[in-house]
């Protein structure tokens, strides 16, 4: 564990920025996603705040093991919890976990589907369906639906608990004939088919933070943004400007300086004795590969005191090197603290573009040996 490197979490922001998701869409209610540990941020904190204090009662986890994890540390909250994509719903000892612990699988298969449907346990359980109206990763097959229909038939069930399809391009401008317009084009043709053959959808969902960013798909009851509750855009750089969206992140990373020497432009550094090319002093700071920081893709500059900072050659384990061109030593303190993303809704942002990442893979990669820090005021 370190002591000095650590990931701060705000609370306070994360309820700003749930505010904000709200102005945006009113009338919908949410389903908060905590996957991948709440996208690094610590899913059971995550998880507690929002039902406890912001009256969020649906969560959304990728696997069974998450959503038992909330179940057997939450259990004196009230909420319902869906599990996305890593159902193994056809082991029986999972199929006993879902009824036990009342977690909701989502089905995207007509494998699951038949495993439901003829498992008397599962008769009063919620039914959920996932199509994929064009994605192409998981989900029923639109040209199944004749199937889908035929099997509840078959079985008794009138009633689809919520309907869900997820968009595969909506981080670009959605507009008459892009992809994700057609998405939802088939998501509603789909929603009509099953009406029409009397099957009654009590709920649907389709819109993730790009959706919600820009206003669409809000006609179904719920929304699922994980990105932009964590605070940050999922638009492509481009089209961010048009976001609907002004969060900010609710985390900032920081480590300090273990240590600092000057070099010349060709003093052999590190493992593979890089050189930094002109005089200047490298820090060491405490953040490295082991703690899920690692700038192999490309080297983001890193800002301290008045300095900009880059990395000179791959972070080490449990080590990175900061190059300050041009400096002394005496500019570089030991033990001074060197923030790697801040709260404003750009460090992190900038830092990923520049490594050619995506705001959610640094943070959920960052490795429990970088504590989390609440802050609630
Ligand atoms: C991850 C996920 C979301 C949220 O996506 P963001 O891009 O983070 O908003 C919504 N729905 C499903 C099914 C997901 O897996």
């Amino acid at each position: 564990m370190r002591y000095q490197t650590k990931f701060y979490v705000d609370l306070n922001i994360l309820r700003e920025n749930i505010s904000k998701i709200k102005n945006i869409c009113p009338k919908n209610k949410i389903i908060f996603m905590v996957k991948g540990d709440a996208y690094g941020h610590g899913m059971i904190p995550v998880t507690r705040f929002v039902c406890e204090e912001l009256k969020i009662r649906e969560f959304g986890c990728a696997s069974l093991g998450e959503a038992k994890k909330l179940r057997d540390e939450l259990s004196d909250l009230d909420f319902e919890v869906f599990v996305f994509s890593d159902t193994n719903l056809e082991f029986q000892s999972c199929a006993e976990m879902y009824l036990e612990n009342k977690i909701t699988p989502v089905i995207s298969n007509l494998n699951d589907l038949n495993h439901f449907l003829s498992d008397y346990d599962f008769v009063n359980f919620p039914l959920t369906l996932k199509f994929d109206t064009g994605m192409n990763r998981l989900g029923l097959s639109t040209l199944d639906i004749d199937k889908v229909i035929a099997l509840l038939q078959k079985f008794g069930r009138k009633k689809i608990f919520h309907l869900f399809s997820h968009f595969g391009e909506a981080t670009t401008k959605i507009e008459c004939g892009s992809p994700a317009y057609c998405q939802y084009e088939k998501f509603l043709d789909i929603k009509k088919k099953l009406s029409d053959s009397g099957i009654e959808i009590e709920n649907s969902s389709i819109a993730n933070s790009a959706a919600v960013e820009q206003g669409f798909a809000l006609e179904e009851s719920h929304v699922r943004p994980g990105l932009i509750s964590y605070g940050h855009s999922s638009l492509d750089a481009e089209q961010r400007g048009n976001s609907l969206w002004s969060g900010r992140s609710i985390s900032r990373l920081e480590t300090y300086i273990i240590s600092a020497f000057e070099v010349d432009s060709d003093t052999p550094v590190g493992y593979s004795g890089i050189k930094a090319g002109s005089p200047g002093v490298v820090a060491l700071i405490a953040l490295g590969y082991a703690d899920g920081f690692t700038n192999r893709l490309s080297a983001p500059e890193i800002k301290y005191k008045n300095f900009k900072g880059t990395f000179l050659g791959r972070s080490n384990m449990d080590m990175s090197r900061i190059f300050f061109k041009g400096v002394t030593k005496k500019d570089i303190q030991i033990g001074d603290r060197v923030l790697i993303w801040d709260h404003d809704n750009n460090s992190l942002m900038k830092l990923s573009d520049t490594m050619d990442s995506i705001p959610y893979e640094i943070t959920s990669t960052i490795t429990p040996r970088v504590p989390r820090i609440y802050k609630l005021d």
